[in-house]
């Protein structure tokens, strides 16, 4: 093959929809697609399906879903996850969406930083406040050793095997990854701005019992600069501790557990209509300023917007209907209870029907 062939990205997967976003609203699209017959590939930059509800408050109870009087963030999740099954969506974790572009036939080409590729008849955004981004140690010099030696997330546990390693943060991830990867480092510092720690009691316990044997140390202060070699591989991190120390740390690898971030991004740059930072959507379709492209939950905005999950979900009924119109034209529409609807049900593996009697 020759140098040019190889360089070239690979032909796009020709599917029906995308959905860009994986949180409460992005999940219940699928189940409403489904319903209609859609089949819906789903993208999210972070490693797990859930968005705020997952990121920011997994233990927190909502009471506003309607015929749930309390249910916890995550468990919500999973029951939006729960409801979709049967609908087979396919997804695309720990993916961010980078490139949007209309084709000339209608279709729209999605692209992920990690290079998936695909072809779609109509895209929904339900990108929420953007694509969450690992919060980055704020030192000079760090852009040049990110993804080689200071990382934000743990690709492969074997990377930090033999490795003198310095683990930044509080959380649960910082806690995690210290007991998960402390056996098998050269050494392991835990650094950590305070002495308390937000993470399982449990995890916390078992790193205060890896430092008592000997087994790696932990230090409160906040990283000041990074030192490097020679050769510019790092060399390992200065230190200014609570108790108003220097220290210079040795370390071959860092990795940074400073929580996550929202980001805009790229959704800025797609040529949509965009209101304070939200993508302007009419309210019988929620399709955006580019025909068969649709934004719903938290990242639309029209008169009377309100940011809550109910709203989303009304979004993701509308809005599969407006698909199914944008992908079959000449279909005629008609509404069907999943109740009585017996090609619904068949959908959703409760009955048995003649999948072709009617529906799309
Ligand atoms: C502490 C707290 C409590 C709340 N309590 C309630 C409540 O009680 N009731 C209620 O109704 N609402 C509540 N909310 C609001 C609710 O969480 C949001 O309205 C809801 O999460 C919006 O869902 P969404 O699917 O639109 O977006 P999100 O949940 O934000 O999910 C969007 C997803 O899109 C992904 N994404 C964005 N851009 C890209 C890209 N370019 N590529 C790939 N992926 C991308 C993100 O990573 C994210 O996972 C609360 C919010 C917070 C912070």
């Amino acid at each position: 093959m020759s140098e040019n062939a190889s360089a070239a990205p690979a032909a796009p997967t020709p599917v029906e929809t995308v959905i860009i976003g994986a949180g409460p609203v992005g999940l219940f699209q699928i189940f409403e697609l489904g319903l209609l017959g859609i089949s819906a590939h789903i993208i999210d930059s972070l490693p797990q399906a859930g968005g705020q509800c997952t990121e920011l408050y997994p233990d927190k109870p909502i009471y506003d879903i309607p015929a749930l009087p309390i249910c916890g963030a995550q468990e919500l999740i999973d029951r939006l996850l729960e409801q979709a099954k049967p609908f087979h969506a396919t997804f695309h974790l720990g993916q961010e969406v980078t490139e949007l572009q209309r084709q000339e036939d209608g279709k729209f080409l999605v692209a992920t930083a990690t290079g998936t590729r695909l072809l779609a008849g109509a895209v929904v955004i339900a990108a929420g406040v953007g694509s969450f981004q690992p919060r980055r140690l704020a030192l000079p010099g760090v852009e040049a050793l990110e993804g080689k030696s200071v990382h934000y997330r743990v690709k492969s546990a074997a990377d930090f095997h033999g490795r003198d390693l310095v683990i930044c943060g509080g959380g649960d991830s910082a806690l995690d990854w210290t007991v998960a990867l402390c056996e098998n480092a050269r050494s392991l510092t835990l650094l950590h701005r305070r002495a308390e720690f937000r993470a399982a009691p449990a995890t916390v316990a078992r790193m205060r019992e890896l430092v008592n044997s000997g087994k790696m140390r932990v230090l409160e202060g906040n990283a000041a600069a990074l030192r490097k070699n020679a050769d510019e591989t790092l060399a390992g991190l200065d230190v200014r501790t609570a108790d108003g120390r220097d220290l210079h740390v040795p370390a071959d690898r860092v990795l940074a557990f400073y929580g996550l971030h929202p980001k805009l991004g790229p959704i800025a740059e797609w040529g949509m209509e965009l209101e304070k930072r939200a993508l302007k959507v009419d309210t019988e379709k929620f399709q955006t300023s580019v025909p068969g492209i649709f934004a719903i939950g938290d990242i639309n905005t029209y008169p009377g917007k309100k940011k809550l999950i109910l709203s989303g979900f009304h979004e993701a009924a509308l809005t599969a209907f407006a698909i199914q119109h944008h992908l079959f034209p000449e279909k005629r529409q008609f509404l069907q209870y999943t109740t009585t609807s017996p090609i619904m049900q068949k959908r959703l593996g409760v009955a048995e029907a003649d999948a072709h009697s009617g529906g799309t």
